[in-house]
């Protein structure tokens, strides 16, 4: 379904033209306005889905079958060194756009971009305490 506030359904949905890579009847993948290296691209489900948790099964597991697609192309044509796949949800995880998409980012040696996070030093018992909390 789309939802009429939604900018991400009305570019993938064509309403709102973008920098297309490629698009089918149920993604739409574009180039981000504000990339983090050149050719930092966006898919995009046609189907409004705020994030990873409402994404039904079936697009979720189409979604990485596409971005591998994009990621030999872009490996092929742009030469870059390196990729992250990097996907939002939540606020506190950076979420900005309230419509599932994932990030593409190609990498280059030297680009000067820091993708990344301060490692922590859990002991032994609170890696366990965590593992329980989500396995039980
Ligand atoms: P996130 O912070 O994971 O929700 O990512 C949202 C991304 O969407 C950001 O990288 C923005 O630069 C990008 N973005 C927002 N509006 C547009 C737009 N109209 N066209 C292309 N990219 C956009
Ligand atoms: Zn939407």
């Amino acid at each position: 379904m789309r939802k009429d506030d939604c900018i991400f359904c009305k570019i993938a949905n064509g309403e709102i033209p973008s920098k297309t890579l490629y698009e089918d009847e149920r993604f739409r993948v574009i180039l981000d306005l504000g990339p983090a290296a050149r050719g930092h691209a966006l898919v995009i489900p046609r189907e409004h889905a705020s994030d990873l948790y409402e994404l039904p099964e079936e697009t979720a597991s189409q979604v990485l079958v596409l971005a591998k697609k994009i990621a030999v192309r872009m490996a092929d044509k742009l030469h870059c060194d390196g990729l992250n796949l990097i996907q939002n949800n939540g606020e506190a995880a950076g979420q900005t756009v309230p419509h599932f998409h994932l990030h593409m980012i190609p990498r280059y040696l030297k680009d000067g971009q820091k993708i990344g996070w301060v490692p922590g030093k859990p002991t032994q018992e609170e890696l366990e305490a965590v593992r329980k909390q989500i396995t039980e």
